[in-house]
């Protein structure tokens, strides 16, 4: 993982983790080497491409370490990396099954019982193990670019090396905590502020690093080291904070705890508490869904056919609406570096953008995730513009404007008019066909959906979608643009609603369909939520705006065969002005703008008219019928995705819905935690959406 990189759970690298340790060969390969400088011994870890603390790396840095211990013409040591990195973390491979030896710990006991003062020389990413490594070292310098990270936690577990009881005896119980549950990067001048580093090199990180161990008089023993005082309370409202994202995820309540034990038990019995933790953790349902989403991540960009297919240098890219979307979109691309034209017909939408965009970056200086260089770098980047002409200068376009057909074809058509004639010309389309967007410009092989999430700036998830005429390079660029944005690509097919709107669309019939069978909106969001997901279809509605629904209703009403059921309540509400929160009122009340709706008493009597209207005796639905309804939709209609070849392969279904929809990735995503389940309750779950879905329900043919 070369540092930099916005991806943000890495403990490992699958390319390095192919064989983990297991053959004869790769145990044998020097991956470390003992180098002599000044009396000092200079450790090179070498596992390429992000050294990976494999079992052979583990390996052979303990005989080094005894090495080293027993060779009297060494006074001190360096542990270094070679190439972009120094450990960028463990190796989830192993993470499933047992661990190979030597373990960790057994290395790090060898570095603490060597009488030699040893120095950590950081750059690049020392994440997980890898940090944990450095925290056993007697002292820490990093490069000023190197970012440190104990990322355990977005896998499901917490670090199991000490980390959780050696980060709090540095910078005290409260900071660990929130460094520890958030699984955050941090760079090298606030590990140096807090105390996690010793010092920041000036120009040359090994040299420095050999100086500072030969100075070392001794060992700095931090067992011997008391956590720093603080006042209970603020230890209190750390924890308060961490807890707050910890239902369904039992992880991060281990790792508050495990973090307080540094501060009451020896470092000794605190590493052998937190050893314990890891490894019920480490196999444990939920960090077999994380690291499922891990893996899965990897893959998504991996696609047969764009291997060895260039992707296209982008300079200048240029978006055009600047709503919700447009603007979302521009401030992710200048945060990349990406300079960004940004047009709109109404100078008080591009106003409205301006101001937003500028106070997402003041946001940030405040917040000091960028100093204001960097925020004014970024401000500099973006150019507003109403007309189209100026997009003739973009290597690539994003179209962003209103959901409609009409509208977005004659924008295409005018774009391919006026954009240099190897230009590429994405649509942010949500349901609309590309393949018919294509056609309305003389470049198909040039057009591509780039389905963004909102917020655009904020949400991982970009879906790729290849139209019928979509050339190679084409794809590959928007591959490259999303690891250039930090964002997760994914394939999609032509279809609609994609990958993402479509599953989502028939999980949230289900829903609708419930609420005319008995339920409230509250019922099932609630049930829902308490499954996971980070907020209930009719919350999400209210929040993004019931009004794009009900377009895209209105534009399938002429199509929509009469058999089908449909439930009328959601029209209901937007021809009384509902529109969700933006107007005050949708599925939930929300007065004196409140932000969490509250049931509504005249939504409900729309609900219960539309219940008699269609001749429905409301019964009351259990919070589990409402999931297995709701998941058994969600997954016959993933299956069918796949079936139909929208999707490449599951896991990438797994990750649109933990990226874009809120999915509990604790849970894996969709088609990972059906996999988990009894085949019978899903099938089962399935037979129940079939009855209520009623004419035209498609059965996956894998449902049975
Ligand atoms: P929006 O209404 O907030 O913004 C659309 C903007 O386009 C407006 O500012 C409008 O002035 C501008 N516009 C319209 N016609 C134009 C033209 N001919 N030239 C220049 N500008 C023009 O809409 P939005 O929510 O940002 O959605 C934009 C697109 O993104 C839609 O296709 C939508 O389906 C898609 N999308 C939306 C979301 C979402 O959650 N809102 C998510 C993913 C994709």
């Amino acid at each position: 993982m070369p540092h930099g990189s916005r991806t943000n759970a890495v403990m490992g690298d699958q390319a390095a983790t192919k064989n983990p340790g297991a053959s004869l060969a790769q145990r044998e390969r020097r991956i470390v080497r003992l180098e002599r400088e000044r009396g000092c011994a200079v450790i090179v870890l070498d596992n390429p491409p992000v050294n990976v603390a494999s079992a052979a790396l583990r390996a052979q840095l303990l005989d080094a370490v005894r090495e080293l211990a027993a060779d009297d013409g060494i006074k001190a040591a360096v542990l270094i990396g070679a190439g972009k990195t120094f450990v960028s973390g463990a190796d989830l491979k192993e993470f499933g099954g047992p661990l190979l030896p030597p373990e960790m710990p057994q290395v790090l006991a060898a570095l603490g019982d060597c009488p030699k003062p040893i120095v950590a020389a950081l750059h690049g990413a020392a994440m997980g193990g890898g940090f944990e490594l450095a925290l056993a070292c007697d002292a820490r310098i990093g490069a000023p670019d190197l970012v440190v990270a104990l990322p355990e936690v977005k896998l499901g577990i917490i670090p199991g090396a000490g980390g959780t009881q050696r980060v709090p005896r540095l910078i005290g119980v409260s900071k660990a905590i929130e460094f520890i549950t958030s699984g955050r990067r941090m760079p090298a001048q606030e590990a140096l502020a807090l105390g996690l580093l010793d010092a920041i090199a000036k120009a040359d990180l090994r040299a420095e690093a050999v100086a500072l161990a030969l100075s070392l008089s001794g060992k700095r023993n931090l067992a011997a080291v008391p956590v720093p005082a603080e006042n209970d309370e603020v230890v209190a409202a750390a924890a308060d904070s961490a807890l707050k994202k910890a239902k369904g995820r039992p992880y991060i309540a281990r790792a508050v705890e495990a973090v307080r034990w540094a501060a009451e038990t020896p470092l000794d019995e605190g590493m052998a508490r937190e050893r314990a933790a890891f490894h019920a953790l480490r196999t444990a349902e939920e960090a077999f869904a994380l690291r499922h989403l891990f893996f899965a991540e990897r893959e998504a960009s991996r696609l047969r056919d764009l291997e060895g297919v260039p992707a296209r240098a982008l300079a200048k890219v240029a978006v055009i609406g600047a709503g919700t979307m447009g603007s979302g979109i521009a401030a992710a691309l200048i945060e990349s570096g990406l300079h960004t034209l940004l047009i709109d017909t109404k100078t008080d939408a591009l106003q409205r953008a301006q101001s937003k965009i500028a106070e997402l970056q003041a946001r940030a200086v405040a917040q000091t995730r960028i100093d204001q260089a960097t925020a004014q770098a970024r401000l500099e980047r973006l150019t507003l513009g109403s007309e189209l002409a100026p997009a003739r200068d973009a290597d690539l376009v994003i179209e962003a404007v209103f959901e409609d057909m009409g509208v977005k074809a004659k924008v295409m058509a005018e774009l391919d008019r006026v954009m240099k004639p190897d230009a590429i010309l994405a649509t942010n389309t949500s349901y609309l066909n590309v393949d018919v967007l294509a056609a309305a410009t003389g470049r198909p092989h040039l057009v591509l959906g780039l389905h963004f999430f909102s917020p655009a700036n904020v949400m991982r998830l970009l879906e790729i979608v290849r139209g019928a005429k979509t050339s190679r390079e084409t794809l590959a660029t928007g591959f490259a643009l999303a690891r250039r944005l930090g964002k997760v690509g994914v394939l999609a097919g032509v279809c609609e609603g994609f990958i993402g709107n479509r599953i989502y669309n028939v999980y949230r019939n289900q829903c609708e369909f419930m609420l005319q069978e008995g339920a409230l909106p509250q019922d099932i969001d609630d049930a829902l939520e308490d499954f996971g997901f980070a907020m209930g279809p009719f919350r999400v509605g209210d929040l993004s705006g019931l009004d794009i629904a009900w377009a895209n209703r209105k534009r399938q009403a002429a199509t929509r065969d009469p058999r089908a059921r449909h439930v009328a309540i959601l029209d209901r509400l937007c021809e009384a002005g509902r529109f969700g929160q933006k107007t005050g009122a949708g599925w939930y009340g929300y007065p004196h703008g409140a932000r969490r709706g509250e049931p509504d008493p005249l939504v409900e009597k729309i609900i219960i008219e539309e219940s008699a209207a269609n001749g429905f005796a409301r019964r009351k639905i259990a919070p589990e019928e409402i999931v297995d309804r709701a998941l058994g939709a969600m997954i016959n209609e993933a299956r069918l995705v796949l079936a139909d070849g929208i999707a490449q392969r599951a896991s990438d279904i797994d990750l649109v819905f933990a990226h874009g929809y809120g999915f509990p990735d604790y849970r894996g995503g969709p088609l990972f935690w059906a996999s988990r389940q009894d085949p019978a309750r899903i099938a089962r779950a399935v037979d129940l959406v079939a009855a209520a879905t009623g004419f035209g329900f498609r059965r996956a043919a894998e449902i049975r």
